[in-house]
């Protein structure tokens, strides 16, 4: 039988031991091709362009270039999501390996105890790394001419706790027993390709977000819940009914399944609660994960360096207004800034 390829020497290509092997320079150089892969590490001014800028570092030899152009100064991630950084940039590397390394997710905890931060910067990291990857599903279209697509949505947050006493406790079942909170993860997924994830308040309020996001002349399966009956307005759609069976006929929306199974996992087993204005970002996580299950953690770390660097500052953790990144705020809260700062 043929090997798994996540038992495979092929799936293994970075270990943490590595990354704290590392030398100062070595992890700034490694910082730096990512930043500017079209020099091969040579800085690039983020002010004009330009080219020509020279090592000026700060006092205690954290790195900062001053352009010789417009003289002014910029650092490896300047304008980038990790823009005013604290932690040394092996930080960065190790916290995206660790980050990489977990197949459901990594609770924020667990980083605070691996890399030694508080709780809050842990937090702040995780959902920029979450930031980064969403990046990759931005406008992203699935399917086309003989491609085939899966759709389906499942539900999560706006858990009502049951009262102590069994005569207190209400059925959590009807709409006036329950908080408003809970949201429908709806998953378009390609067969052997990407996924892109939405999250919204029903199934029903689905179809702009389907019709946007696969392409015309796709097939799309779905299963037997009313919600996705207008998709057959527009796509050729097949059907499946899990009460009679999970494939029929070649209909199936397994890989769709796939992605809820990681995401239920990564709920119940690590984050314990996603729910809120935060869902989306844990949706986009699996979603990558699921896409980039076949390949090495070392392509991966890389790809997530690269999404992070090519990413302008966070738009989850500083005003979308003035771009300001609040200190001693609510950031540091570990607290979404999703409204404007300033
Ligand atoms: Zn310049």
């Amino acid at each position: 039988m043929a090997q798994h390829f996540l038992l495979s020497s092929a799936a293994k290509t970075l270990s943490l031991a590595q990354v704290f092997q590392m030398k100062d320079d070595e992890a700034e150089m490694a910082f730096r091709r990512v930043r500017w892969p079209e020099t091969n590490g040579e800085p690039v001014c983020p002010h004009c362009g330009g080219t020509d800028a020279y090592d000026c570092r700060r006092l205690k030899g954290a790195p900062r270039f001053r352009c010789r152009a417009c003289v002014k100064d910029f650092t490896i991630t300047s304008g980038t999501l990790f823009a005013n950084h604290k932690l040394p940039l092996r930080g960065y590397l190790a916290a995206i390996a660790v980050f990489c390394n977990e197949v459901k997710g990594k609770s924020a905890l667990a980083l605070r105890s691996d890399l030694g931060l508080s709780y809050k910067s842990a937090f702040v990291l995780l959902h920029k790394l979450r930031e980064a990857m969403a990046e990759e599903m931005k406008g992203r279209v699935v399917g086309g001419e003989g491609k085939t697509a899966e759709v389906d949505g499942g539900y999560f947050g706006g858990y009502v706790k049951p009262a102590n006493l069994k005569e207190k406790r209400v059925d959590r079942r009807f709409a006036r027993n329950q908080n408003g909170k809970r949201k429908v993860v709806v998953i378009i997924r390609e067969r052997g390709g990407n996924s892109v994830p939405a999250v919204l308040h029903s199934e029903s309020q689905a179809s702009a977000f389907i019709r946007a996001r696969i392409a015309k002349g796709t097939v799309v399966h779905a299963d037997e819940a009313g919600s996705w009956d207008n998709l057959h307005e527009r796509f050729e759609v097949k059907r499946i009914n899990h009460q009679e069976a999970y494939s029929l006929d070649g209909a199936c929306t397994n890989w769709a399944e796939e992605y809820f199974s990681r995401l239920r996992r990564a709920e119940v087993g690590i984050h314990h609660h996603i729910a809120g204005a935060y869902l989306l970002r844990y949706a986009q996580e699996s979603s990558w994960r699921e896409d980039n299950r076949r390949t090495s953690n070392g392509d991966q770390v890389n790809r997530v360096a690269a999404l992070a660097m090519k990413r302008g500052k966070s738009v989850d953790f500083s005003c979308g207004v003035c771009a300001i990144i609040p200190q001693n705020s609510a950031s540091r809260r570990g607290q979404s800034m999703l409204a404007q700062y300033c």
